[in-house]
């Protein structure tokens, strides 16, 4: 055989392109399974709206759980891999269109969580003093999009607080608010939320559950942690907690259903201190309005009794409590991304072990994963889980040829971007504001201080580029 003829070494499988949009606990968990395949090379762009990767790990989790919001860093590992490419500061469905970007890679996996809240539904909803948990939440933790003058002009004048909702994100919610200045100094909250936290004139908080304790959705750490609070006492009606056969059957077989019972007894008929604030869980009653002419002064609540099936109805007998600040904290909804399918009622991409369906028929190439796959529910482990899943579906759209290794458009995804425009950040980037984060907390003690403005989290990324030039 000639030299010409030798055909050399084989060239190495094409990689398979997948960007992922979203870089929360779904989208991290979705390119980590990626890379630790080894079924197909891959090359993963993990694409985000915010300069900041860990979505709700970074703005959901409450600021005073540090150790869960540590989960940041096993998520890091993934973000180092070789293979895994962070593209934050782009904005699919602006910066870029869902075709478009299909169109640049072999599959996309669209993690976007469910950013939007649910409503209730009833009158005096949107009057000033009312706010969604989403919105507080935002605010509290720092997201750069946070509207900080209704959440501020709101908790000027929170003396007394209605929480709707019982899950965990209601006893977030409550716990914050309950907490004093001490308890939240050592958190990464930005300075100005820590200072109108203090100065929010907080007396008491009534936690509202339309259905029993049997239904309430929190789980039993995060209930127990009301409980531990500095300066604040918690309220339970002994009457709310005795139950029907229907709910002592539930408790019996339910182990979370009944630690949390054992942990709302030991405070039932608990007294207020003199001086304490107070935190009150008040079962069996669903909100009907809210009352106030240009903001809330209160909410009036309808007594509901729990059928055997769990469905609660009311009984007629209302009772109006006062409140300065209500907040909506019923549940999360995921949002329309222009050219994506959504279904209107779930509030997820109607899909099949993860395939997107358009039509009802499997998208090839088109994958989604986390809360706007299943809807908002389960911890953030829980997105290992259901991101293994759709990968393995993906896989199997490759072995089976569907998607094709190399099939979509030859340009680097962010040369595209940068020649649309976009400023996209990248890993490096990133460690930039997390060290500007860093320092900024170190001048009062702190470990980290969220920076909290997109003009300041892209002016770290500028001096940091400045510096090394
Ligand atoms: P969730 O657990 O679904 O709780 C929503 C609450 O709103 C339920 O109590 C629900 O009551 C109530 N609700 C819904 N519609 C209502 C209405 N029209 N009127 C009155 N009440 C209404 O949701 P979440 O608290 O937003 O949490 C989302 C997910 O994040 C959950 O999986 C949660 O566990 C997780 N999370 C975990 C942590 C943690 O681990 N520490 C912290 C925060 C969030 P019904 O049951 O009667 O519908």
């Amino acid at each position: 055989m000639s030299v010409d003829d030798d055909p050399g070494p084989p060239s190495p499988p094409a990689r398979l392109r997948v960007a992922v949009v979203g870089a929360g606990p779904a989208g991290i968990y979705t390119a980590e399974a990626l890379t630790r395949q080894q079924e197909v090379p891959v090359a993963v762009d993990l694409i985000d709206r915010l300069p900041t990767p860990f979505g709700l790990v970074r703005h959901g989790i409450a600021p005073d759980h540090p150790k869960m919001r540590a989960i940041r860093d096993t998520l890091h590992r993934a973000l180092d891999h070789p293979a895994v490419r962070f593209v934050g500061n782009v904005e699919i469905g602006r910066d870029l269109s869902c075709r478009d970007l299909h169109a640049a890679v072999d599959a996309v996996v669209y993690t976007y969580g469910a950013a939007l809240d649910r409503q209730l539904a009833i009158p005096g909803e949107d009057l000033p003093g009312s706010l969604a948990a989403t919105e507080l939440v935002a605010w509290y933790t720092g997201h750069p999009d946070a509207d900080r003058s209704t959440v501020e002009t709101a908790l000027a004048r929170a003396r007394s607080v209605v929480v709707v909702g019982v899950g965990n994100v209601a006893l977030d919610v409550a716990r914050v608010l309950a907490r004093t200045p001490a308890e939240l100094e050592p958190t990464d909250m930005p300075q100005h939320v820590l200072d109108t936290l203090a100065a929010a004139p907080v007396e008491a908080v009534t936690v509202l559950g339309r259905r029993g304790p049997v239904q309430a959705t929190f789980t039993t750490q995060e209930l127990r942690e009301l409980g531990e609070l500095a300066e604040a006492d918690v309220l339970v009606d002994p009457a709310d907690l005795e139950l029907d056969g229907a709910a002592e059957e539930r408790a019996a077989t339910d182990r979370v259903v009944s630690r949390n019972l054992a942990v709302l007894r030991e405070w039932a008929g608990h007294v207020p201190r003199p001086g304490r604030a107070t935190v009150t869980l008040r079962f069996f009653s669903r909100p009907v309005r809210l009352l106030g002419e240009d903001r809330v002064t209160g909410v009036e609540v309808e007594r509901t009794v729990v059928d055997q099936d769990g469905r609660a109805s009311g009984t007629g007998e209302t009772a109006v409590l006062p409140a300065d600040l209500v907040v909506r904290s019923v549940g999360y909804r995921g949002g329309e991304l222009p050219e994506l399918p959504l279904d209107p009622h779930r509030g997820t991409v109607p899909n099949e072990l993860g395939r997107v369906l358009r039509g009802g028929e499997p998208a090839p190439g088109e994958y989604v994963a986390g809360w706007i796959k299943r809807g908002p529910t389960g911890v953030v482990g829980t997105n290992k889980h259901d991101a293994r899943e759709t990968v393995a579906t993906l896989l199997a759209d490759v072995a089976a040829g569907v998607v094709r290794p190399g099939g979509g458009g030859a340009d680097d995804l962010v040369a595209a971007l940068r020649a649309t425009g976009a400023d996209p950040v990248l890993l490096e980037d990133w460690r930039a504001i997390d060290a500007a984060e860093v320092a900024l907390g170190a001048t009062r003690g702190r470990a980290r201080t969220t920076l909290h403005e997109w003009e300041t989290l892209l002016a770290a990324v500028k001096e940091a580029a400045a510096r090394t030039r």
